[in-house]
């Protein structure tokens, strides 16, 4: 790994600026960085293609500014640009994890944490699950629930230039009912747990629903999470009950298809399964006990599937620390723990379309990759598994357009690891580079770190053209 990048800049005039965008400037914060003068040519040994699903022998990446110019095959040379060269690795564009929550992290204290904690203490956090985010290789998330909209604001800074991390499209805070998985006060006392509503995200009608929808609008959320199963981590006692019926389900898609939002639905159980589809949900999230229904189901309406089996695996093994969870999370996460991993095999037997997410914060943030792992040994090919974090997770974003693979006109989101991991997809840990809209924040392993922009304007990641990144 350690001469994994070796630069050479063919334009002498050009190179202060250049180098400025990929070296560690600390404490330079309000200088804006130089959008790149000169076109990139990185030169890659082997490169993914995920549209194609092959792999491919040496190629260059001609990248103008934000964006792909071209892709040649072979050791190109390109006239007024500046080399990169990557040795020994295969090159794949910037991951995409579909289901993250970048403001919070677990830890045996969180618990007691969130009495004592206020929001900056969260977002303040935040930036560094980002930039650990970033360095495994997701130069792209969809962050599905947060609190306080603290999301919201990461992104913002994100697109600014403030801090370094991934792309984010945010969900804001989650949708449920009362007493639900997304209600944050089960387990409570009750003069503490007072009555949340729908400005909330607490939804017990199809009006509330509607409500709530358009406080997601107005609070800059991207797309919208539901609640409509149990869960593991909060502290009703119920993993996989129903908790949204199909009409409250119905009018959440209605009310997010006027906003142009997707819906991603957490459920483990088959009937809460059952019922988010129907409804018209985009995505089933973490689907521990989706029956043969269910899965013919999600096939008829083209339904995604996002595992997130590395979060299974975690709280399963934390679940016998003595007091890492409350005694009723503890139980759920025994129940669910060992079932995700079975049920992503059999759904990718069945034909299900599996895009590629992990519920980061559910264990520590930056381990991502080793969802790859746990998706090869369910019985998917390492190529599809690689797609399910590219292309396929890009369709569900709905900006395959943009992102998901190493094309003309995408975003310059490219990542290299050592070796081949088609051969050992463990590879898939050891991302080495990172470059994300043609910025390198990654290089031989090590850390770079733009020139962070203050006086950029803060965007919304829903602009026309993904405009503001
Ligand atoms: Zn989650």
């Amino acid at each position: 790994m350690r001469s994994m990048l070796t630069r050479s800049v063919t334009i002498a005039a050009a190179t202060a600026a250049t180098i400025a965008t990929i070296s560690t400037f600390p404490g330079h914060a309000a200088e804006p960085a130089a959008p790149n003068a000169v076109p990139i040519a990185l030169h890659c040994p082997r490169l993914i293609d995920t549209d194609a699903g092959k792999l491919l022998g040496e190629s260059t990446i001609v990248i103008d500014g934000k964006r792909i110019r071209e892709v040649r095959s072979g050791h190109a040379k390109v006239e007024g640009a500046q080399d990169i060269e990557l040795k020994d690795v295969t090159c794949l564009p910037g991951l995409i994890d579909s289901h993250t929550h970048l403001t919070d992290q677990t830890s045996p204290t969180a618990y007691n944490d969130q009495f004592r904690w206020n929001a900056a203490d969260y977002a303040i956090r935040s930036t560094v699950y980002a930039r650990r985010t970033l360095d495994a290789g997701f130069t792209t998330v969809r962050n599905v629930g947060d609190s306080d909209y603290n999301s919201v604001a990461l992104r913002n800074a994100i697109n600014a230039g403030v801090v370094p991390g991934p792309r984010i499209f945010t969900a804001g805070t989650a949708i449920g009912s009362t007493g639900g998985h997304a209600d944050p006060t089960n387990g409570y006392r009750q003069d503490l747990a007072g009555d949340a509503g729908a400005k909330d995200g607490m939804i017990n009608s199809p009006e509330d629903a509607w409500k709530a929808i358009r406080e997601h609008y107005k609070n800059g959320a991207d797309l919208i999470k539901i609640m409509p199963s149990g869960g593991v981590l909060d502290e009703s006692s119920s993993v996989d009950n129903a908790q949204l019926t199909i009409a409250e389900i119905q009018a959440v898609v209605a009310a997010a298809h006027d906003y142009g939002f997707t819906v991603a639905a957490h459920a483990h159980g088959a009937e809460a399964i059952r019922r988010a589809v129907i409804g018209g949900v985009d995505s089933i999230e973490h689907g521990t006990f989706m029956n043969d229904d269910d899965m013919k189901l999600m096939k008829e309406h083209g339904t995604w599937y996002v595992p997130t089996i590395i979060a299974g695996k975690f709280v399963q093994e934390k679940a016998e620390i003595p007091g890492y969870y409350p005694a009723q999370v503890a139980a759920k996460a025994r129940m669910v723990g060992p079932i995700i991993q079975a049920t992503a095999g059999r759904a990718y037997k069945a034909g299900v379309k599996i895009a590629f997410g992990t519920d980061a914060a559910v264990y520590p943030h930056g381990q991502n990759a080793k969802e790859f792992q746990y998706m090869v040994e369910a019985g998917m090919p390492p190529m599809f598994t690689i797609q399910a974090a590219t292309t396929h997770a890009a369709q569900l974003l709905k900006h395959d357009k943009d992102i998901g693979s190493i094309a003309a006109g995408k975003f310059a989101d490219v990542i290299a690891v050592p070796g081949n991991p088609l051969d050992d997809i463990s590879l898939m840990q050891k991302v080495g580079f990172v470059m994300k809209e043609g910025q390198v924040f990654k290089a031989d392993g090590k850390e770079q770190t733009p020139l962070a922009q203050i006086d950029a304007p803060a965007t919304t990641a829903r602009g026309e053209e993904l405009q503001g990144y």
